[in-house]
């Protein structure tokens, strides 16, 4: 038996599968999908195996055979090795990177070198003697890394004895975080002779009589730690016990569950309005049908989108079928994952990246050991290792937080889709403000070929029981400004403030940080402070008076005077969120805030915490940035505040609109949300820009069509498809010749495919590739930075182009290769 592996190792020379012989010992276990461990050159590697078959690519007396098998039972399944696959085509990444995005981190296992005695008769003469004595007889193997801590003093004599062979050496591959296991204590099965016993045992062991008691009364089993505080006994009268045959003392594999000691109250399902039987019936249908469907759900704020998420997947799971749930890494406080625990109890899993990595694993084992049927979890939730998906669903589909940074730089939603395919599974993409590309695909009229399926379009219009939108009204800061207004509250935001205070209600603040963040700059000479490595301005942090980047992690002393002028006019700018805390302070004392922002959030459930004590009405404004605009459901909430809703407006993404929009809508949502009524202030130096405009009528409709027509007369997605290249060097001169190179390269190629036009040239396949020009951020880490920008439309691979393109660069010194990074679909053009 050959096993085809893919080793660990991410460089595009070794970006294949390589051939290993499969030992008989090992041919009963192995699967497509197990982890392995391979010689590897000099070292021994993890792998993969993709494949299993009786033909070797290369001559069989050149195999080698695999040296071990690192799970009982394979972490992934063949259907995740063959998305690994896609996932590195489509995203131009290597097989191995896009299989180590799958596998929770305590499975990345690295290589450990162990030590054992090869001949018991030669150790004992060349060896010292405690040491001969703590490795053991020959065929057991020790850790060399504990040995040498061990007995530092006896590393020559180690080295010694491998290099004349006493001590034999091997590679294994070690987890990077092991099972958890507890001793637990349990009573026999058969209990006659512990009864028996128990009546038997002398006066002065009362300790082991009141252990054996308690056990025979309780029945257990029981962790020893907790036995030995209810008893008050200890260690060793439980293990005289236990070699008497009286009790069992194992180890037990203990599972690390972070909602351990949370109770969740029992929902039953709510009894559905007209528009939500209506959505549901679909998603039913389509999950029914057991055929791959994608079906975008457009659902206005508190319209009930969740209930019809969890009938659908209650669907899912009476036919026996697992459900995937994405939602955004900030939208999984408590208040969604225990409307899920609600529901479904124990038959769920949690991933999200606040979880230790013990916590994280031990979930994801939930689900491989198909003790759970949803996954309730981020982006990479998506790689669940269900074996029968039935439903996916991504809330908020038009998040950013889908699209991962580094690679492999996919997005959730187009792997779902492609999952969804393998599995014959319901796709529904839900959302108030769905992205443009899903929107646009989705209201296309349906196409002619079955094959190119467009996503269905599932409306939720209206709100559940009726209530309105809440009021939008529209403030314009210029003329506050014009009549004397210098605070950073205009006076409706100020009056409506004042009045929830005095009513006991509670308000919702929202500062667009993008574009507001904290700089340093010289009154006198307008100097600001750059990174001396990267092209781009430090940001100021207040509690350390440090100058940080953002994009290196460079440091320093926040200066005194300006460094260019040596003026003391020089100003720190906090965060915009501590300067709208000390103004409210100042405006209204004695008022109760909670900010919530970057600084605010770094600990561990500091989130979570901090949105508990503002649903416990221990304070009268949440008051924060991005965060605060998702998924929370208050019901003493009746005001929300947007300061600076603009800020986002004026940045250089062709998203700034849509994001801005989406932005707005979604806090305005956060208002009057149950029976009180709601209002909403936005502040605003832009109040007749569009985004601004439709978003204060909650009108999607009238946006997107404005949108739309921005976007085809810049020539952006939905009307064509991007792919970022970036070309990253320290020498400039260099750096220049080898991206012209890439570009005339790629553009060769196309045309050689004949789809070098135009975009707007008339329908059917196209390809752009613009520049190479210097990024946005022309330097980073001390390397410039080119990009070439490709915009495609039509049923062609551009990743294939692209990938072919980068071929010649693959090899040569490593100090003169020009660094290339791919992202497709990016989000953002840095
Ligand atoms: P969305 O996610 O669409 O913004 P939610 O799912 O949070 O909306 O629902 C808004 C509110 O309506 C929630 O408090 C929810 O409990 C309630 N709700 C949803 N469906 C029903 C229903 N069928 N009957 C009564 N209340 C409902
Ligand atoms: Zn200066
Ligand atoms: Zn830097």
């Amino acid at each position: 038996m050959i096993a085809k592996v893919i080793v660990d190792v991410p460089s595009r020379q070794t970006d294949r599968p390589f051939d290993y012989e499969v030992p008989s010992s090992m041919e009963e276990w192995i699967e497509v999908g197990s982890r392995v461990g391979v010689p590897f050159g000099s070292r021994v590697l993890q792998g993969f195996v993709t494949r299993l078959t009786d033909e070797a690519d290369i001559d069989r007396r050149r195999l080698k055979p695999l040296s071990e098998l690192l799970d009982p039972v394979p972490p992934l399944l063949p259907d995740l090795i063959e998305l690994a696959k896609w996932l590195s085509e489509k995203y131009c990444c290597s097989w191995t990177t896009a299989l180590q995005a799958m596998i929770p981190t305590a499975l990345k296992g690295k290589a450990e070198r162990l030590v054992g005695i090869q001949d018991d008769q030669a150790a004992v003469l060349a060896l010292p003697p405690e040491l001969a004595e703590w490795i053991g007889t020959s065929g057991k193997f020790v850790k060399l890394e504990t040995l040498l801590s061990k007995y530092p003093e006896h590393a020559r004599a180690v080295k010694a004895a491998l290099r004349d062979g006493v001590l034999a050496e091997r590679t294994s591959i070690r987890d990077r975080l092991a099972i958890r296991k507890v001793l637990t204590v349990f009573v026999p099965e058969d209990e006659s002779a512990a009864r028996e016993a128990l009546a038997k045992l002398p006066a002065r062991a009362a300790k082991q009589r009141e252990v054996l008691g308690f056990m025979l009364e309780h029945g257990g089993p029981l962790p020893l730690q907790e036995l030995i505080a209810a008893t008050g006994s200890s260690a060793p009268s439980v293990r005289s016990l236990a070699e008497k045959g009286l009790l069992d003392l194992r180890e037990v594999e203990q599972r690390r569950d972070p909602y351990a000691d949370r109770a969740f109250e029992r929902t039953e399902p709510l009894p559905l309005t007209e528009g939500q039987r209506e959505v549901y019936a679909r998603i039913a249908r389509a999950i029914g049908a057991g055929e791959p469907q994608t079906m975008l759900l457009h659902g206005v704020t508190g319209s009930g989108k969740t209930e019809v998420y969890l009938q659908s997947i209650q669907y899912c799971l009476e036919r026996g079928k697992q459900a995937i749930v994405l939602v955004p890494e900030i939208s999984l406080t408590p208040q969604m994952v225990e409307r899920f625990k609600g529901r479904f109890g124990d038959a769920v899993a949690v991933l999200h990246s606040r979880l230790s990595s013990g916590e994280r694993y031990d979930e994801w084992r939930k689900i491989r050991d198909r003790q759970v049927q949803v996954a309730i979890g981020a982006r990479s939730a998506i790689f669940a290792p269900f074996e029968r998906i039935g439903l996916i669903i991504i809330d908020e589909e038009h998040e950013s937080s889908y699209k991962q940074e580094e690679s492999p730089k996919y997005h959730a939603r187009d792997v779902a889709v492609r999952r969804a395919k393998q599995h014959g599974a319901a796709v529904v993409l839900g959302s108030a403000t769905p992205s443009l590309e899903t929107y646009a695909a989705a209201s296309r009229p349906a196409p002619a070929s079955e094959q190119s399926r467009e996503p269905a379009l599932l409306p939720m219009p209206d709100r559940v029981g009726g209530r309105p939108m809440p009021p939008v009204t529209v403030v314009d800061m210029r003329e506050e400004l014009k009549d004397g207004n210098r605070s950073m509250f205009s006076r409706l935001l100020h009056r409506s403030l004042a009045e929830r205070l005095e009513r006991g209600e509670q308000s919702v603040l929202l500062l667009n940080r993008r574009g507001y963040s904290t700089f340093v700059m010289c009154r006198s000479c307008g100097y600001t402070a750059t990174c001396p490595h990267c092209d781009i301005s430090l940001t100021y942090h207040q509690k350390s008076r440090a100058l940080r980047c953002h994009y290196c992690g460079h440091a320093e002393q926040a200066p005194a005077a300006c460094p260019s002028c040596q003026s003391e006019h020089i100003r720190y700018f906090g965060t915009g969120t501590q300067r709208v805390e000390e103004e409210l302070a100042k405006l209204f004392p004695g008022i109760r805030v909670i900010r919530m922002d970057v600084d605010t959030t770094t600990e561990k459930n500091a989130h979570e915490k901090l949105l508990k004590q503002f649903g416990d009405r221990k304070a009268d404004v949440l008051l924060g940035t991005q965060m605060v605009a998702k998924g929370l459901d208050f019901p003493y909430v009746t005001l929300v505040g947007v300061i600076a809703a603009d800020t986002s407006l004026n940045l250089p993404d062709f998203r700034a609109a849509e994001r801005t929009f989406q932005l707005l809508t979604q806090v305005a949502g956060r208002a009057g949300r149950h029976h009180l009524p709601g209002e909403v202030v936005v502040q605003t130096y832009a109040p007749e820009h569009y985004a601004i405009v439709t978003a204060k009528k909650h009108d999607y409709a009238s946006f997107v069509a404005e949108e739309l027509r921005h976007r085809g007369a810049m020539g952006y997605p939905p009307y064509c498809r991007l792919i970022l290249v970036t070309m990253s060097h320290e020498q400039l001169p260099l750096l220049s010749t080898v991206s012209e190179r890439f570009s005339a390269g790629l553009r060769e190629l196309a045309e050689h495919e004949g789809v070098l036009l135009p975009l707007g040239s008339g329908f059917g396949r196209a390809m752009e590739v613009l520049g190479p020009v210097a990024s946005p951020i022309a330097r980073m880490k001390d390397r410039y930075r080119f990009q070439c920008v490709i915009k495609y439309r039509g049923n062609l691979d551009a990743s294939a182009l692209v990938r072919k393109a980068l071929e010649p660069f693959a090899d040569g010194p490593p100090q003169r290769q020009v660094q290339f990074s791919v992202d497709v679909d990016p989000q953002v053009i840095l």
